[in-house]
């Protein structure tokens, strides 16, 4: 007898076991939404019940699990983040906090945050910033898009017109530039994504210490689909991306995903051994005719040129033998301080 598609039960893609109650019934996600916090004191008393409201509003429309948890994880800030945090999860069992033993930037943070939830056994869990640029209001379609099977969902930018000029301007010269060095990247996504179980359990297989997510996540495969959403202005505070910190991450994505930089090198040095031949002859031929004192601007020129990029070349080179250093050492990627929330146990750890 052929099998009754029909009689079965629409199942979400996560039907693990322990998705399914006895009766066959699917139990809601319960998810972790984790948020890292570096010296966000001016934006978190807007932040906190902004996203409690909206928490609460998922659990009232049946879309998540009242299990489900919103995580903090304070960067090593300096100001009072912590002070609030671990007031709010005093007085609020639904929310926790982490704190790091010092400011391990906003890849780190957001690892240890997902590790966080990992072992506290979440179904998945949905990163955005802390100053709530991530339009809260599409956390409905993520979970959603979880719900019909996909372990990955990126949150995408549609509009980027509440960022400032420079900060547009400079985000395009980096998908830009990404794209020229072939590190695979979604345009205008960030870290707003959820990741179901499984895919956290593949991402946290990658032991690298160059962390780059925007870049690993493609590369982990599974289901995967895109949300859109506007951009919003920063609740308060300002930006934590300095210019350094964007040039930072800009050359930990190269230098994580791209040998490409290395290759130009071979390219460049190809170009001036073929532009030498060229030179050769033209000295030899200057020679012959007598001319030989009037070379000086070619000379000084080349001199310099070739110093030039000889330098470069060996700077790009030695910069990822300096990622080899690090990835060699295998240092832990991160170090919790403290913890506090209702579920979650005063105890340290690292990565
Ligand atoms: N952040 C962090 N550690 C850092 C820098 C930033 O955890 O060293 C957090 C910050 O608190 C925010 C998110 O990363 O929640 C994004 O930072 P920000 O909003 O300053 O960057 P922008 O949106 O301007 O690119
Ligand atoms: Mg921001």
């Amino acid at each position: 007898m052929p099998l009754k598609i029909e009689n079965f039960p629409l199942l979400p893609y996560n039907t693990s076991s322990k998705n399914i109650a006895k009766k066959g019934v699917v139990m809601l996600p319960k998810i972790c939404f984790i948020l890292p916090c570096y010296e966000e004191e001016k934006a978190l008393p807007h932040t906190l019940p902004k996203i409690k409201e909206k928490y609460t509003s998922l659990i009232e429309k049946k879309l998540l699990s009242s299990q489900s948890r919103i995580l903090f994880v304070d960067d090593g800030s300096q100001d009072t983040t912590w002070q609030i945090l671990s007031q709010a999860s005093e007085t609020d069992p639904t929310i926790m906090a982490i704190k790091l033993s010092r400011n391990y930037g906003h890849q780190n943070a957001l690892l240890a945050g997902i590790t966080e939830a990992y072992q506290q056994g979440f179904d998945a869990v949905i990163t955005m910033d802390a100053d709530l640029q991530d339009d809260i209001e599409v956390l409905d379609d993520f979970i959603k898009k979880y719900l019909e099977g996909y372990q990955v969902v990126y949150g995408v930018r549609s509009d980027r017109s509440t960022d400032s000029f420079f900060k547009r301007e400079t985000a395009l010269a980096f998908y830009n530039m990404m794209r020229f060095f072939q590190v695979p990247l979604i345009y205008n996504h960030a870290d707003y994504r959820l990741l179901g179980r499984s895919a956290i359990e593949a991402l946290l297989a990658f032991p690298e210490r160059n962390l780059f997510l925007r870049g690993i996540i493609p590369l982990l495969g599974f289901p995967s689909t895109e949300v859109f959403y506007k951009r919003q202005e920063r609740i308060a505070g300002h930006t934590k991306y300095t210019l350094k910190k964007m040039l930072a991450f800009a050359l930990n994505g190269i230098t994580s995903f791209s040998i490409q930089p290395i290759r130009l090198i071979i390219l460049s040095g190809f170009v001036v051994s073929m532009m030498s031949v060229v030179i050769l002859l033209y000295a030899f031929f200057q020679k012959v005719a007598g001319k030989t004192v009037s070379g000086w601007t070619s000379v000084i020129f080349s001199l310099w040129f070739l110093g030039g990029l000889v330098l470069l070349s060996l700077g790009v080179i030695g910069e990822y033998i300096g990622r080899i250093y690090l990835e060699v050492k295998a240092r832990p990627r991160f170090f919790i301080e403290k913890r506090a929330g209702k579920d979650l146990h005063e105890k340290n750890s690292s990565r």
